[in-house]
């Protein structure tokens, strides 16, 4: 039994005052506060057809989503499913659930039919928004489905019907700060993907950390134009993007699939002033040529987050308003600010404003920011490299013993825990996963091996948990484990991560075969392709006699990993 209570000397601030959050506004009514302002100003700028919509125009077309969805049954506290690529329809559905006090639970259009029907069930979705590409997917849920393109297949709705709906029928409905609002999954620190619940204050509560208070000169504001480039369904883009960028009052360039060039084409046509990427977009960029093809000398900041920086990254990002030579900056596992380094602008950037990077660190049940490196308006570039910036305003962080749960001081490695407003209200349906997440002092265990050094900057260094990411994406082990046990030649079955450069990590399969029987690698890596989606796919599959596990029956992935690691040098 330890003996160290949480004290003062324990507990991790942002450097920033705190600021005063709405505690009672639902969560469209604070991103919409400031309409009467902002109107006419361009709030979402379709990619694709080039259409833009003034902030009035979002409002009420998201009003009449709502009204629409009203019409089809759907009430407070109820889930609806949004299966969509990143599009205008994705924002009505969501602020539209929201006005209705009902929830969304967002899924990732490239699912195949059996994870998307895990998450439609496991919601209890009353209601499927798709494309009409997808709806083979979702056809024998039972459930209505709403499709936002054209032809609309027989049998399904089309989006444009509820958005005629008269915005006047929304039921009035009496929204409490800790109803849920979205339900994205995620496996957390074990197990399969789980609901989090994310209820109307947290989502307020981030989204104020991130965009209201100090700094908003040089956080999101007014004039900003922002890429809305990473999935949606994902609460990095839906949070620090699309709910950030209203709340702001900024124009959000919607952006249906990444495509580099596509995506520097948009960057000089609509002056793209904030450009939020994950690791992989980074590199991507800083590998191609055909940067210099473009005036990308609007874009102010680049974001990224979701995923460690690659280790040994050596490459030179070269932006035409940025030039940065990444191994310069120190990379490691883990590393994130970007500010501070060996860069020198190219041209005036649009406001005049400093050219930098922003690194962040999130996690879905976290909010998700747990902790950004926010360039500060009087000293700029303060970061150090390596470092994922401070713990957000108007929250509490601390690291402890993962053996133990005792409470480290700084410069300690341990797990990073988190408290405030904006952490999740728990997993749907899963108390035991909650209580395993959440303490009964309120600290979220991220799972996340990190510390805190004397200028209060948050370091990860490692990954506790057993989750694999690979371009930010999700991959759950246990689900890919689940499948793999179901084969029926196939007696035992472990997935572990292999770092990779340019995807962060791959799923490495480790497989026991049942007495007797023969498969090969690539028929089991095709029996797993066929189940799900492309970034979950096993890249090497390896025989082993047993899985190493521990007296209870647990995994032990750090063996394998071991043993993996050993095999790749090993050749
Ligand atoms: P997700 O819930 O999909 O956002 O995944 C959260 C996990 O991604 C975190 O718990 C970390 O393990 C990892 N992660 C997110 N941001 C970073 C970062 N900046 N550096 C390292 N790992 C990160």
């Amino acid at each position: 039994e330890f003996a160290v209570a949480t004290t003062e000397k324990h507990i991790f601030r942002s450097k920033l005052p705190s600021i005063s959050i709405p505690d009672d506004l639902p969560l469209h009514d604070y991103c919409f506060e400031k309409l009467p302002e902002i109107s006419d100003r361009p709030c979402l700028i379709d990619g694709a057809t080039g259409s833009i919509l003034s902030y009035s125009d979002v409002h009420l077309l998201s009003r009449r989503a709502a009204a629409g969805l009203h019409r089809l049954g759907i009430q407070q506290g109820d889930v609806i499913m949004i299966f969509l690529p990143n599009s205008p329809a994705f924002a009505f559905a969501f602020l539209g659930a929201s006005f209705l006090g009902a929830i969304s639970t967002t899924a990732n259009p490239f699912y195949t039919a059996s994870e998307v029907h895990k998450q439609a069930k496991a919601s209890a979705a009353k209601l499927v928004i798709t494309e009409s590409s997808h709806v083979h997917k979702v056809q024998d849920l039972g459930v209505d489905i709403i499709v936002i393109d054209e032809p609309v297949p027989a049998g399904c709705r089309s989006f444009s019907e509820l958005l005629a709906a008269d915005e006047n029928e929304i039921p009035k409905v009496d929204i409490k700060p800790d109803d849920v609002v979205a339900l994205p999954y995620s496996s957390g620190t074990t197990g399969l993907p789980k609901g989090v619940m994310l209820t109307h204050r947290s989502l307020v509560t981030s989204v104020a950390q991130q965009v209201d208070g100090e700094n908003p000169n040089l956080y999101f504001h007014k004039e900003d134009v922002l890429l809305c480039v990473l999935p949606l369904f994902h609460i990095y883009s839906l949070n620090s993007v699309l709910l950030c960028g209203l709340r702001a009052g900024s124009a959000i360039v919607i952006m249906k699939k990444f495509d580099l060039v596509k995506l520097m084409e948009l960057v000089e046509k609509y002056r793209v002033t904030v450009a939020p990427f994950v690791p992989p977009i980074v590199v991507e960029m800083a590998k191609s040529e055909a940067v210099d093809s473009y005036d990308l000398s609007s874009v102010r900041m680049v974001m990224s987050g979701a995923a460690p920086m690659g280790k040994n990254c050596r490459i030179r990002l070269r932006l035409s308003f940025l030039t940065l030579s990444l191994d310069s900056l120190g990379f490691q596992a883990g590393s994130a600010a970007v500010i501070n380094m060996n860069w020198q602008t190219k041209g005036v950037c649009a406001h005049g404003a400093l050219n930098f990077y922003l690194h962040g660190y999130g996690m879905t049940e976290a909010g998700p920011v747990l902790s950004m490196c926010l360039a500060f308006a009087k000293k700029p570039f303060s970061y150090k490299s390596g470092s994922c910036g401070t713990v957000v305003r108007n929250a509490e962080l601390k690291i402890v013993d993962p053996e133990t749960g005792a409470p480290l001081l700084r410069n300690q490695p341990g797990e990073i825990c988190i408290r405030g407003k904006q952490i999740m209200k728990g997993y749907l349906n899963d108390p035991e996963a909650t209580e395993a997440t959440i303490d009964a002092e309120g600290w979220l265990h991220t799972g996340d091996i990190g510390y805190v050094d004397d200028d209060e900057e948050i370091y990860i260094v490692d990954r506790l948990k057993e989750l694999i990411k690979y371009k930010g994406f999700q991959v759950a082990p246990a689900e890919l484990e689940a499948l793999l046990i179901a084969h029926p030649k196939i007696a035992g079955a472990a997935v572990v991560p292999l770092k990779d450069d340019l995807c962060g990590e791959l799923p490495i399969a480790f497989v026991v075969l049942s007495n007797g029987n023969e498969i090969t690698e690539d028929e089991i890596k095709q029996y797993v392709s066929k189940q799900v989606v492309f970034y979950k796919r096993v890249h090497r599959v390896f025989f082993i006699e047993a899985i190493p596990k521990s007296p209870s029956g647990k995994i032990l992935r750090k063996d394998l990993r071991v043993r993996l690691a050993e095999i790749v040098q090993n050749g």
